[in-house]
């Protein structure tokens, strides 16, 4: 084959705007409740620990927001990021579908989570504050703050999950590199920490405590914020940059997905790239579009979990949001892609799959490895062991095309690389990563 596989969308050609998916949302969202009198949280409730820039984000009902310059400015440094067809990935699997990606990984830090990190850390520059506070999984939301921070010149203190700390340590150097204090949750350091140790001391950590542990931490000082990488609406709006350019650069190249898939933590990069295209479909012009959010069978929220008010931390702290949740004090098993790890998902898009407006599915971490094993044969790259959730769907879509001859245009996000995840390939290529819901291994051995 001779024709171009990337479709490259033009510097001057960005994105102005963000767009938020609550001005077209048909049902309005349940507000978030104050953890303590569990009345509608206010903006004042949540300027202890927020600028005021980004609450009005947060419940922000106008259509298109715009990018500040010195956002967009950074955002140069990296984007647009590259759309790739998939194309010896769709020979390799004999499928008459088309699959193109939005390659995340061609950013700074390796993942999407940058197009926010900016983003915060420019709206807490500017309201003064000196230094931020938050949680990570895997590290990669860690890393993008961290170099947002040094970029803007802030102090970053992170709480790390202590198995993700273990797992991948160069993530942890990656994000010392960036001049930030790296913690491994649950620390000795706050109350929360304390709490959890006494009574399970071998704890792995969760993403739930790592929040507890940063909030208490931001709320002690004045000059001191906490930034959250996902769940939050504010947080989706600013990774809508990415489907805002994902239709730019299908249009270039005559096309309109029919499914649109992306792998789901707290659902920031999901909502990212499905959110410009689940436009279309709330305002009715594609009725027809599918959009599907992939996460781990051990951590299924959306699958297999409840529809209701929940903490977004293990202590507690956060308001009440109303979401698809397995429970605040749910601790995940330690499958190896940590930023999946997350009991809850945002609100908007819980809110979307509850009135249908979108799908979900769930896999395995084996068959997930062995699906990013395949993609990395074909494409090249070495996908974030989260984002391969988003490939194995993918190909099982693909495959699915196959058996019925439709040549069906799919698009998923490709959110991160994984090439500070090798350990965990290692682990997988000598056979010691294990599932952990019983469920049968691997089915469709069609995909190799
Ligand atoms: C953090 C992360 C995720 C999960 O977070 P979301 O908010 O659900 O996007 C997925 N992929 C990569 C590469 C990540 O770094």
């Amino acid at each position: 084959m001779s024709s171009n596989k990337i479709v490259f969308l033009e510097q001057s050609k960005m994105p102005t705007h963000y767009y938020n998916v609550l001005a077209d949302v048909p049902v309005p969202m349940d507000p978030p409740l104050h953890p303590g009198t569990k009345q509608p949280a206010g903006p004042q409730d949540l300027a202890a620990i927020f600028p005021m820039d980004l609450i009005l984000q947060e419940v922000s009902q106008e259509r298109f927001i715009e990018i500040p310059d010195e956002v967009r400015d950074l955002y140069r440094l990296s984007r647009p990021t590259p759309l790739i067809r998939a194309a010896i990935l769709e020979n390799k699997l004999d499928t008459p579908a088309k699959i193109y990606f939005k390659y995340e990984g061609a950013n700074p830090t390796g993942s999407h989570k940058t197009n926010t990190s900016y983003a915060q850390a420019y709206y807490n520059k500017k309201a003064g504050i000196k230094r931020l506070v938050t949680e990570t999984g895997a590290g990669q939301w860690g890393s993008a703050l961290a170099m947002a921070c040094k970029h803007f010149g802030m102090e970053c203190e992170i709480f790390m999950v202590k198995v993700s700390y273990n797992q991948k340590p160069y993530r942890r150097t990656f994000m010392k590199l960036f001049g930030a204090s790296v913690h491994a949750s649950p620390t000795t350091i706050t109350n929360a920490g304390r709490n959890v140790l006494a009574k399970d001391p071998d704890s792995p950590g969760s993403l739930g405590i790592a929040i507890s542990e940063a909030i208490e931490m931001a709320v002690q000082r004045d000059d001191t914020n906490y930034s959250l990488g996902s769940v939050l609406n504010h947080v989706l709006l600013h990774q809508t940059i990415i489907g805002e350019e994902a239709r730019l650069q299908m249009e270039m190249v005559n096309e309109y997905p029919d499914i649109v898939i992306g792998c789901v933590g707290g659902g920031s990069n999901f909502g990212g790239i499905a959110y410009p295209f689940l436009r279309d479909k709330l305002t009715g012009t594609k009725k027809n579009l599918e959009v599907i959010a992939v996460e781990p069978a051990s951590c299924p929220t959306l699958t297999k979990g409840k529809y209701e008010y929940d903490f977004g931390d293990e202590a507690g702290m956060t308001p009440l949001l109303k979401m698809y949740t397995l429970g605040h004090d749910f601790i995940p098993p330690k499958i190896h892609a940590g930023g999946l790890r997350y009991h809850g998902a945002a609100p908007s898009i819980s809110l979307l799959y509850n009135i249908g407006a979108i799908k979900a599915s769930a896999y395995e971490q084996t068959e997930v490895f062995r699906a990013a094993q395949l993609f990395a044969e074909t494409e090249g790259i070495v996908p974030a062991p989260e984002s391969a959730h988003a490939i194995k769907e993918a190909i099982a879509q693909a495959l699915r095309c196959k058996e019925s001859g439709e040549a069906k245009t799919i698009l998923f996000n490709l959110s991160g690389h994984g090439f500070l995840d090798l350990g965990s390939y290692e682990m997988y290529l000598d056979n010691q990563l294990e599932n952990y819901t019983g469920q049968p291994e691997f089915t469709d051995a069609a995909v190799r």
